[in-house]
């Protein structure tokens, strides 16, 4: 099954599958072996740092190798690429999905760079995400209270008949929608979806898949709401590199080895934790 198979799957059957960034090999175990164990598709995803750091072709060798070896679907997704430079090295390395985010730039270049990539990639068969409306919280991290203005997430929200022209225009694959979404964690702040709104967006483009950025910190029952809203791919970042951070602490502070061997198994089980609660959040276990 290709990507655009699995993501039909899921729109149709009312699940989603996760999309982790994985920046290290560790996590990158960890979230095949969550995947492995739930019987669950997966997108393992990096950023620009993360693939810089990985290096695309490894990323790319890396998750076809797990893929073959333990028969589970794992789609390659190049996360947030903010420039046409920025998606090369995905698109190079025969990644399969492509996500462009031109939601900093004015819309006409966005457009513009979005339309260059998008038959670019489906020649060779790989999709594209597009974004146009400005998810806050960018880099994945801890952010100190205080720093999201709710004011600015409601008038930065979806609107759909925008949206509906924006994939008229471009063609793209996946629509990276905003409905109360916000990357990373905030100190003090409660996401909260707007699933009203993400019914609307869905009317105004049947045909394209929606993600849902910024999962990490969303409350349980919100996060199930948005994947039964027909959410297909649900991307979290920043509770994996909690899990990551935290488990490698006590790790190092436990044990006195130097073997990387001895003390990274504790964590890749907290991340993999960490993952399988997400697989169950998205409903995509038992689906391989
Ligand atoms: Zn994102």
């Amino acid at each position: 099954m290709t990507a655009r198979d699995w993501l039909e799957k899921a729109k149709k059957e009312g699940f989603a599958i996760p999309a982790l960034n994985a920046g290290t090999l560790e996590v990158l175990k960890a979230i095949v072996a969550a995947a492995v164990e739930a019987r669950s598709p997966v997108i393992i995803e990096t950023a620009t740092g993360e693939t810089k750091w990985m290096e695309a072709e490894n990323i790319f060798c890396l998750c076809r190798n797990f893929a073959d070896k333990y028969k589970i679907p794992i789609i390659i997704n190049l996360d947030h690429a903010y420039t046409y430079e920025d998606t090369r090295p995905g698109i190079e390395a025969g990644f399969d999905l492509i996500h462009f985010d031109g939601s900093k730039l004015p819309y006409e270049e966005n457009v513009a760079i979005a339309k260059k990539i998008v038959p670019e990639c489906h020649d060779q068969g790989q999709l594209v995400e597009g974004e146009m409306d400005r998810i806050p919280g960018e880099g994945s991290e801890l952010h100190a209270e205080g720093s999201i203005d709710a004011s600015i997430i409601e008038k930065g929200k979806t609107v759909p008949e925008k949206a509906a022209k924006f994939v008229e225009e471009t063609k793209i694959d996946i629509f990276a929608s905003f409905f109360g979404n916000v990357h990373g964690i905030t100190a003090g702040y409660t996401p909260k979806l707007d699933i009203e709104l993400l019914h609307k967006i869905q009317q105004a483009l049947p045909n394209t898949f929606l993600s849902m950025h910024g999962s990490s910190g969303t409350p349980e029952d919100q996060v199930r709401a948005a994947v039964s809203a027909e959410v297909v791919k649900v991307n979290v970042n920043t509770e994996l590199r909690l899990a990551y951070r935290k488990s490698l602490e006590q790790a190092l502070s436990e044990r006195k080895e130097l073997a990387p061997y001895k003390f990274f198994p504790q964590v890749v089980e907290a991340v993999k934790k960490e993952a399988l609660r997400w697989i169950d959040l998205c409903g995509s276990g038992g689906k391989v």
